[in-house]
């Protein structure tokens, strides 16, 4: 039995032999990518939990914890910023020792409303710095950028930002100090936005230390949104407002013998010209500061600071983007009649920002309606695959829309008949108000003023344009305003 059973059990035996004989390198193979797939495993258990804990954008649930977003700087390549019809406003090169350096091709022209990455943040670098520093690309490439140890791309950042507009405005600016920005007033997108002195972001590692020690020149200061100007006559439009609210038309009649007031203190309407007699549209169209001041001695103090108040004066505004300062308004019953006369025509204590003013020049044109400005539109991986976007967030109202209506026809009438008719064109219907401000005693140096928007069908820009110490609005502001008006209605 025992001889039959090893004769039996030998015969497979004698069967496996020969089957072992002929599979050695097939089982070879098998050990190798048994392994082989099990070691891959491993690895990628190991990559996407070091991913998932280290790297994940859940893991970094605020997008503004700089210390720990800047640790994904080590392994991830700065994405690119880009205009909203994708010119590259910044990218980081990468030369063959494998130095890092961030490029802005445009130079000077978006300095503060890109910004930089260097001694610091700013602009856009500063406010999309989360979603610069993450990486979509595809899964098989990262894995296999980080086997390599190389960096995995990081996002593009897809900018509201009209590049050829912003060009335009920054050459129209013609080395003026002071600050431009446009909006398109039914979703609060930035189109442009230049704030001067400015500085070259490319070159910024170089000479940061001494604009930063510069403070008499503030060249990081960002105009636009936190340069406080007084108004000038663009406050007219505040003053005209507060006027109608409290019963008056746009029909009442003024006087105008080109100057008002009493032994201790004269309003003088431009030059001393004399504007005769005027209805409160036409006292608007030129300007005219001896109506204005007449008026403003009729308010109602109370009132009037509700509506400043309700104009997002004296409040933080409602933007996507970061660092602003705060427009300032207030009148008393205590004031001066020459204070009061001061505070109707935009001079006085008043202090307003260029967003403001584009804000307000915003609910114009929107029936009453503010977008909050935002700059950054959409987030893709570097294959242009979106990731997430943005969508246009209201603020609410904050004029109705008779009030919109109202003030419309006067920023209309300032175009067609009064001191922006250089802006009367038919490619193009504008609305808006000149200003020439007054900052030192010396009544000759002015900023000259432009705010207003302009329509071509369903296109819309509104502009709050100050150009500091160049003069009257109607010689300067609104030349710059035409340029833009012109570069964004052939695109
Ligand atoms: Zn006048």
């Amino acid at each position: 039995m025992k001889l039959k059973k090893n004769l039996s059990d030998d015969m497979p035996l004698l069967e496996e032999n020969k089957t072992k004989e002929k599979k050695p390198s097939r089982n070879a193979e098998f050990v190798v990518i048994t392994y082989g797939f099990l070691l891959l495993f491993i690895a990628l258990s190991v990559y996407f939990g070091y991913y998932l804990v280290f790297r994940s954008e859940s893991f970094i649930n605020n997008p503004y914890n700089n210390a720990r977003i800047s640790n994904l700087s080590k392994s991830v390549l700065r994405g690119e910023i880009l205009s909203k019809d994708k010119e590259v406003l910044a990218y980081t090169n990468v030369d063959e020792n494998g130095e890092e350096s961030r490029v802005y091709p445009y130079g000077n022209t978006f300095a503060h409303v890109i910004g930089y990455d260097t001694n610091g943040l700013m602009g856009v670098e500063l406010d999309s710095n989360f979603y610069l520093l993450r990486s979509h690309d595809s899964i098989v490439t990262r894995v296999v950028s980080d086997f390599k140890n190389e960096k995995a791309k990081g996002d593009t950042v897809i900018t509201t930002l009209d590049a050829a507009l912003q060009d335009a405005t920054y050459q129209g600016m013609n080395g003026y100090e002071g600050a431009v920005v446009a909006l398109e007033p039914s979703t609060g997108k930035i189109l442009c936005m230049i704030s001067k002195p400015d500085f070259n972001p490319n070159s910024i590692k170089y000479n940061y230390d001494s604009f930063a020690a510069d403070d008499g020149s503030s060249v990081f200061l960002n105009r636009a949104t936190s340069g406080l100007y007084p108004p000038g006559s663009t406050f007219k439009i505040v003053t005209a407002l507060e006027y109608l609210n409290e019963g008056g038309q746009v029909t009442d009649e003024f006087d105008c013998s080109g100057k008002y007031g009493d032994d201790t203190y004269k309003i003088h309407c431009v030059n001393n010209k004399s504007h005769g007699h005027q209805t409160l549209t036409e006292a608007f169209g030129n300007s005219c500061n001896v109506a204005f001041a007449q008026i403003g001695l009729t308010l109602d103090s109370a009132s009037w600071n509700e509506l400043s108040n309700q104009l997002l004066f004296n409040a933080d505004l409602p933007l996507v983007i970061s660092n602003s300062k705060q427009s300032s308004f207030a009148v008393s019953d205590e004031d001066t009649q020459a204070r009061t006369m001061q505070t109707a025509i935009g001079q006085g204590k008043t202090l307003v920002t260029p967003m403001h003013m584009a804000l307000l020049v915003s609910a114009i044109c929107n029936d009453g309606e503010v977008y909050k400005p935002y700059v950054v539109e959409r987030v893709e991986n570097v294959n242009g695959i979106e990731i997430e976007s943005f969508s246009p967030e209201s603020a609410g109202n904050i004029l109705t829309s008779v009030q919109a209506d109202e003030l419309e026809e006067l920023l209309r009438y300032v175009v067609t008949d009064g001191t922006a008719s250089a802006l009367d064109t038919e490619e193009y219907t504008v609305y808006g108000k000149t200003g020439s401000a007054e900052y030192t005693s010396d009544k000759d140096q002015t900023h000259s003023w432009f705010v207003g928007y302009a329509k071509q069908g369903e296109k819309e820009i509104a502009v709050a344009i100050v150009l500091e110490g160049a003069g009257s609005g109607s010689k300067h502001a609104v030349p710059l305003a035409k340029k833009m008006f012109d570069q964004y209605f052939s695109e």
